[in-house]
């Protein structure tokens, strides 16, 4: 089981690390950042999809914003706070690193009067969050000081609560399925002891909820208690292959922020009312699914997602040109392809490849110079010949979304 732990697997796949100077913080690596970038480009295109607009917000804001938000009361001992400008005219001030990205997406709500023909307005924003975790909480890739989160919010009307938590959820099981995750488990948490907000306020937000989530047709077990400090969430839990249990996509209903922050909008009778704030995240952290995905997977990635899809290895020196050349021709196609031209066994080649997780391995040798053919190798059976005119499309069809 040693070699299932993600960082055993991040070493052996050279994806990415860490050291003392940076306690919590992640070095990735060109192969690692890859993989990062390829969840973050299928996120950005599935958002696109869903009607969400890109948006990046400042990692410091002042004190002041964090207390109107009310992150400052609950979450301070978790921000990293910086005092700054003691030695200039406009005096000292303190800032704060973004723990979280809502309070800023409320500002770009605010920027101007919304009228209630713009909602709901969903806005995303792969947003950089530090918290500043105990050191003896902090583990790998699944709990880090530095995150990004594919963190998104809704300001919309009471009435399309329900369809834009149906929407969430459709998102989120056709994302998990893409990743390789089917088992997922709903939760639906409650009211928290210490909170901000009215009962009937959490009255309201709980049953808006928990008819969203039976709308989408989700089953969901209570979690009295686990709700976020502004509003009941509901939480997918993704099991991995080895049964155990991570909590990646939430969506919580937040009627508290928007009166905190002062948000709001015209209503059809001219009059100004607030919009219900939905915070969504399909991921939560990047880097902590990615850590569940490599153990998920024991770092096997599905093809779409592996740093490199194919090797191509040459039989003998002879081959080198010829293999250099397919790379070439596989990359030309938007394949990653690598070329292993060194003066190694085959078998050392493979194992090589197979070490750094790359599912598709072809050998080139003089019969198949002589055939225009490659031999394909894959995790199961044996060396298939496929003719390299034909390569592209074989690969092409393992890629498609
Ligand atoms: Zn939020």
């Amino acid at each position: 089981m040693e070699d299932q732990d993600h960082r055993v697997i991040a070493r052996r796949m050279d994806l990415f690390h860490q050291q003392e100077e940076g306690q919590g913080m992640i070095f990735w690596h060109p192969r690692g950042f890859a993989v990062y970038q390829l969840i973050e480009g299928e996120i950005r295109r599935r958002m696109r999809a869903a009607g969400f607009a890109e948006v990046r917000t400042p990692q410091l804001l002042d004190r002041s914003l964090w207390e109107a938000s009310g992150h400052w009361q609950k979450f301070s001992k978790e921000m990293f706070v910086f005092e700054v400008g003691a030695d200039n005219d406009d005096g000292a001030r303190q800032l704060a690193l973004k723990p979280m990205s809502c309070p800023g997406h409320v500002q770009i709500f605010k920027s101007r009067l919304r009228s209630f023909r713009d909602l709901p307005l969903r806005l995303a924003e792969f947003g950089a969050c530090m918290r500043n975790e105990p050191s003896g909480a902090l583990l790998g890739l699944m709990r880090t000081r530095a995150f990004v989160q594919d963190d998104a919010h809704i300001f919309c009307l009471e009435e399309q609560v329900e369809e834009e938590v149906a929407n969430f959820c459709r998102l989120l099981q056709a994302v998990y399925a893409r990743f390789g995750f089917d088992d997922v488990a709903v939760g639906l948490s409650t009211r928290p002891a210490e909170r901000a907000g009215e009962d009937a306020v959490w009255d309201r937000a709980e049953d808006m909820l928990a008819v969203a989530a039976t709308a989408a047709g989700l089953k969901f077990v209570l979690q009295p208690g686990e709700g976020a400090f502004y509003g009941p969430k509901l939480e997918f839990v993704l099991r991995d292959r080895k049964g155990r249990s991570w909590q990646c996509g939430t969506i919580q209903v937040d009627l508290v922020l928007p009166e905190r922050l002062d948000a709001v909008f015209a209503a059809s009778d001219g009059s100004r009312r607030r919009p219900v704030m939905l915070h969504q995240a399909v991921l939560g952290s990047i880097e902590r699914f990615m850590g569940v995905l490599l153990e998920h997977h024991a770092g096997k990635l599905p093809f779409w997602l592996a740093p490199d899809q194919v090797a191509v290895a040459s039989i003998g020196p002879e081959q080198a040109n010829d293999a250099e050349a397919l790379v070439a021709e596989l990359k030309a196609a938007g394949l990653r392809a690598v070329a292993d031209v060194r003066q190694e066994r085959l078998a050392k080649k493979v194992h090589d490849a197979r070490q750094l997780g790359i599912p598709a391995f072809l050998a080139v040798g003089a019969q198949e110079v002589a055939n225009g053919t490659a031999a394909l190798r894959r995790e199961e059976g044996g060396p298939l010949k496929i003719p390299r005119e034909e390569l592209v499309v074989h690969f092409e069809k393992e890629a498609a979304p």
